[in-house]
């Protein structure tokens, strides 16, 4: 296999749904995990004679996501049928749009090797509706669960510009962050509020000439291990088709193929000759949209920054770690608690810690936020400077932490005074404490003061003698001063 060179190029769409309250045409409620066709009304059901009205919010989400992926976003837009036959869409098309999408030549930064963010070109952002269920578990014949048809989709469309399954899925997890940053999606996988679509080929080199393997699309994938491994999975699939029965793309089979799970691989769905016929044209029911400056300009207002970027600039303003910037920027309400702590003036790494490690793991066990534990970001710097400063260790922040978010009124000096957590860091009074240590282990003093091979073992065990007498509250670092005063 690896005497022939290839290069990976991938494409993606990408279906988002967004959280408006209502679907795009009715004032059916957004909500899942509800009896089937519990959500529904004539026009969502595709009831002859009904008509559609557009949800302003859906429309505002959408052009706020265009904005955020650099797209130029159309002034006058409009909506177009798309024939669909199938039972999951009752009325035989698809609202969708065809020629004027929301949003037009975007970009969105994913990480790369090098550090610097590769730029994956967007080629539109639109917005259409979903269709309904297929249930296939009542036996011999199908059912038809219409709770989600109508729930506003945003469709995303990249450029081919992924080279390898790695940024495929970073693309994803960007562009996850993205929509939940904008609060225009919950972008829930198990929900299925994203879904995939990988377009995956090869330029393979055999003798100095280059040959293009057919595309193949990956149809309907809803969680980022799943991208990954079936863009994985294709790229060596095609490589082995291709070494065995040179098929190119020219010779004209574009394909789509399923994900199988179970068995980690991808299955032949159907094969195609020519683009498939949808028949779009303007829907006669809906009318235009377009977008008053005032209108974008509001929008506008409700850009943020965006991951990525936030997260290149914790490593660079606060000196963390790239991984660390990663873990506070996943969710935007973590990333601005973290900040407005580190703004009262504590250490940003210190903070870092408190707000990754302790504080996410007590909202893990509530299952919320960092920022919906109900502790304010001032306290949460008050106790990254008491251990900074030694006034606690930092194994006792853990326990304050926990206090913290339990008693909400207390600080959390209070709390560490009242859970005898307070080091004591007193010269005077630790130098007795010492000083009865000496005393009481003379074999141990002579063993450091003869600076044999014992010496550092002894030292540890007086240090160790001290944090005894004193509970653990000891500062060990004033102790070990103290020590090395008296011992030399
Ligand atoms: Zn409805
Ligand atoms: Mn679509």
């Amino acid at each position: 296999m690896s005497q022939f060179k290839h290069k990976v190029v991938v494409g993606l769409e990408i279906h988002v749904q967004l959280c408006t309250k209502t679907k795009i045409f009715c004032g059916c409620a957004l909500s899942f995990g509800e009896p089937a066709n519990s959500r529904v009304c004539p026009v969502c059901l595709g009831m002859p004679g009904v008509l559609p009205v557009m949800n302003k919010q859906a429309v505002k989400y959408a052009v706020l996501v265009a904005l955020a992926l650099n797209c130029q976003v159309a002034e006058f837009t409009k909506w177009d049928r798309k024939s669909y036959y199938y039972p999951d869409l009752p009325k035989n098309y698809q609202i969708s749009q065809y020629d004027l999408p929301i949003g037009v030549n975007g970009f969105i930064g994913i990480p790369s090797d090098s550090g610097e963010t590769k730029k994956i070109r967007i080629l539109r952002v639109h917005l259409e509706e979903d269709a309904g269920k297929n249930v296939h578990t009542a036996g011999n014949f199908s059912q038809v669960d219409l709770n989600r048809a109508g729930t506003p989709l945003l469709e995303i469309v990249t450029e081919p510009d992924m080279t390898s399954a790695a940024e495929v899925r970073e693309l994803a997890v960007q562009l996850q962050r993205i929509v939940r940053y904008l609060g225009v999606s919950e972008a829930d996988m198990q929900k299925g509020h994203m879904r995939f679509e990988p377009n995956i080929n090869l330029t393979v080199t055999k003798n100095d000439t280059e040959y293009k393997t057919p595309i193949v699309e990956v149809k309907n994938l809803n969680s980022f291990r799943a991208l990954e491994r079936s863009v994985d999975y294709e790229i060596a699939r095609q490589l082995d088709e291709f070494i065995e029965t040179g098929r190119t793309l020219e010779m004209g089979t574009k394909s789509t193929r399923g994900w199988d799970d179970a068995n980690e691989l991808t299955v032949l769905q159907r094969e195609k000759e020519e683009a498939p016929d949808y028949r779009y044209f303007p829907d006669p029911d809906l009318v235009p949209v377009k977008l008053t400056r005032q209108w974008l300009d509001d929008i506008k207002s409700r850009l943020c920054e965006l991951p990525l970027t936030k997260q290149m600039r914790y490593v660079r303003e606060y000196e963390l770690s790239d991984y660390d910037a990663g873990v506070l920027t996943a969710e935007r309400s973590t990333a601005e608690f973290f900040e407005k702590a580190v703004k009262v003036g504590s250490d940003p790494k210190r903070v870092c810690n408190l707000v990754t490690q302790d504080y996410q793991k007590l909202a893990n066990e509530k299952g919320c936020s960092v920022a919906d534990l109900g502790v304010s970001p001032e306290k949460v710097a008050q106790l990254a400077t008491m251990i900074t400063e030694a006034i606690v260790s930092a194994t006792a922040s853990s326990t304050i932490a926990a206090v913290s978010v339990v008693d909400l009124n207390r600080t959390p000096e209070e709390i560490a005074k009242e859970h005898n957590l307070i080091q004591k860091s007193d010269v005077s009074e630790l130098e007795t404490i010492v000083d009865q240590a000496l005393a009481e282990n003379p074999e141990a003093v002579e063993d450091v003061t003869s600076g044999g091979k014992k010496s550092n073992k002894a030292r540890g065990f007086l240090l160790g003698q001290v944090m005894q007498k004193t509970k653990g509250q000891a500062n060990p670092k004033v102790v070990s001063e103290i020590l090395a005063r008296k011992l030399g």
